[in-house]
This record gives structure tokens, C-alpha cells and sequence, in this order.
């Protein structure tokens, strides 16, 4: 009987350790991975992936790729009318201020932004 709770102080004991090691290697992967999958966003990529990748090659693999693929600028104005920085044209299909009344790219008056829009104080 002695021998089994011995076993099972042992097992217990491997697993928290496991468990430790785990955590202490995990946690500082993923806040870096999500560092990295944030840049790769703000570079117009998805960020699910570059958290992924990241996630699979260190994130310092991932940062190296996220600098080395080239930025998509659709996605950087896709992410920038979603969150309200930017509303687009309906003319010229450019990026305008949420506020503009008129386009300063092409002059045609600008439809209200309906987008999540950030409020500013002034
Ligand atoms: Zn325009």
C-alpha cells in the first residue's frame, strides 16, 4: 500500500512539474506570439495567422516573417474601416477621415460614416 501512494506522490509530483514547465514556457509564447500576430495586423495580414505561426515557429520566427511579407495594403484599409479610422469614398473608393464632408481625393461630397466609429473628445 505504501509502495502505490509513493506511485502516486510521484506521478503527481511529474505532472505538476509538467504542468509548471509548461506554463512557464506557454505563457511568455503566446503574450509574444500575440505581440507579433498584432504587428502582422497593423501590416494589413490576418492575425489568427500570424498568432498561429507564430505560435509553431517561435515568435520570433514570426516576427521575422511577419517583416519579411510584403504589407498588403487591402487589408491595412479593410482593418482601418473596421475600426473607424477611415471611411471609403464612394466615388473614388479612396481612404477618407470618418468626418470628411468632402473627398480630398476626388471632391465628391462624403456619405456620413455609419461604420463603428471612434468617438474623440474634443
Ligand atoms: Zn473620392
Amino acid at each position: 500500500m505504501r509502495d502505490v501512494i509513493v506511485s502516486f506522490a510521484t506521478l503527481y509530483s511529474a505532472m505538476g512539474a509538467a504542468v509548471t514547465i509548461a506554463c512557464v514556457i506557454l505563457s511568455p509564447a503566446i503574450v509574444l506570439s500575440s505581440l507579433t500576430a498584432t504587428f502582422a495586423r497593423y501590416r494589413g495580414h490576418h492575425w489568427g495567422k500570424f498568432f498561429l505561426l507564430s505560435m509553431l515557429i517561435t515568435p520570433i520566427g514570426g516576427f521575422i516573417a511577419a517583416l519579411l511579407y510584403p504589407k498588403d495594403q487591402a487589408g491595412i484599409d479593410a482593418f482601418q474601416v473596421k475600426r473607424g479610422y477611415a471611411q471609403k469614398c464612394v466615388a473614388c473608393a479612396e481612404l477618407i477621415r470618418p468626418e470628411a464632408k468632402v473627398c480630398n481625393h476626388c471632391g465628391a461630397i462624403a456619405a456620413p460614416a455609419v461604420a463603428r466609429r471612434r468617438v474623440v473628445a474634443a
